[in-house]
C-alpha cells in the first residue's frame, strides 16, 4: 500500500495484491497522480481499476482523464455516480453502500460512512492470496457501529485524523464551516480517531496510517501524539505513521500474521 497523498487538496491510495493493483480515489490532477506513481515505480498502465469513495473533488479529480488514458475500470456507489458528472462520463460500475465487489485478487467490502456526500463509503479490502485485510476510513464525521465493526481484525488501517479540536475552534474558518467539519457528517478529529483506533486495535494490526490531516487545524505531530496515547494501553504493537498531502508515503506491508495463525492452528 502506498498513499500518493492525502488531505483536502487530494487523496489517492494504491493497493497491490498478487498481480492486481488498484487505486482507491484519484483526487489529484492527472499529471500529479502520474508523477507520484512513477516516483515509486508504479506504471499507471499497471493499475486495473479505481474505486471512488465519494464524489468530492479531492477524491475524484483525476478519475475521468486517467480512466480514458490508461483504460482503468471505475467503481463507485450509485449515489456517488449520480452526484459526479465526471464519473458518470467514464462508464463506471456501480454498487450500493454495504455491497461487496471483487476486482482481481481483492475482495472489497463497502460500508456506508457518515459524511456530507450522496453515498460515501469506508472500504475494507481483503487480499485473496494472503488474507491480509486493509481498511480505508477517511471523510467520516463519526464512526458508526457498522463502520467500527468492519474495521476490526485488520492488518492495515488508513484512518482519518483530520483536525485538532482546539485548533479547529481557534482556526481561520467561519463558524458554519467549523460546524460542518466537526459535525456528524464532517471529518474525524484526532480525538475521535484515537477512540476508533483504540476500539479496533489488536495485536495483528501492523500499520495505522493517519490520513486527511488538515493543513490549517492539525499537525502530524499532534495527530500522531493523540492517537498514540489513545492506543498506548491496547495490544497494538505495529507502526503508527502519518500520510502527507504533497508526497508519497509507503510502501506499507501487512506482515505475516496470517501465516503465523495458520501455523499455530496446525500446531494445536
Ligand atoms: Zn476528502
Ligand atoms: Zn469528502
Amino acid at each position: 500500500m502506498w498513499l500518493l497523498g492525502s488531505g483536502s487538496r487530494g487523496n489517492a491510495v494504491v493497493l497491490e495484491s498478487g498481480d492486481t493493483r488498484l487505486l482507491v480515489d484519484a483526487g489529484f490532477a492527472p499529471s500529479i497522480l502520474v508523477e507520484r506513481m512513477r516516483a515509486v515505480d508504479i506504471a499507471p498502465e499497471s493499475i486495473q481499476a479505481v474505486v471512488v469513495t465519494h464524489e468530492h473533488t479531492d477524491h475524484v479529480r483525476g478519475v475521468r482523464v486517467l480512466c480514458e488514458r490508461f483504460g482503468w475500470a471505475a467503481y463507485a456507489t450509485a449515489g456517488t455516480i449520480t452526484a459526479s458528472r465526471d464519473l458518470a462520463g467514464c462508464g463506471p460500475t456501480s454498487f450500493r453502500a454495504g455491497d461487496g465487489i471483487s476486482i482481481g485478487d481483492m475482495d472489497i467490502l463497502s460500508v456506508k460512512s457518515s459524511h456530507d456526500a450522496a453515498e460515501p463509503v469506508v472500504l475494507v479490502v481483503t487480499s485473496r492470496s494472503s488474507g491480509a485485510r486493509t481498511g480505508i476510513a477517511y471523510d467520516l464525521g463519526i464512526a458508526t457501529q457498522s463502520v467500527t465493526d468492519a474495521l476490526r481484525d485488520l492488518d492495515m488501517l488508513i484512518l482519518e485524523a483530520n483536525h485538532d479540536e482546539l485548533m479547529l475552534h481557534a482556526g481561520p474558518y467561519p463558524a458554519s464551516v467549523r460546524a460542518r467539519i466537526s459535525g456528524r457528517n464532517g471529518h474525524l478529529s484526532n480525538g475521535r480517531a484515537g477512540q476508533l483506533a483504540r476500539e479496533v486495535a489488536h495485536r495483528g494490526l501492523r500499520q495505522i496510517v493517519l490520513a486527511h490531516l488538515s493543513e490549517k487545524c492539525n499537525t502530524s505531530r499532534t495527530a500522531l501524539s493523540d492517537v498514540n496515547s489513545a492506543i498506548s494501553r491496547t495490544r497494538f504493537s505495529g507502526r503508527l505513521s502519518a500520510a502527507h498531502q504533497d508526497r508519497v508515503v509507503g510502501p506499507f506491508e501487512p506482515g505475516a500474521r496470517r501465516a503465523t495463525a495458520v501455523q499455530l492452528d496446525f500446531a494445536l
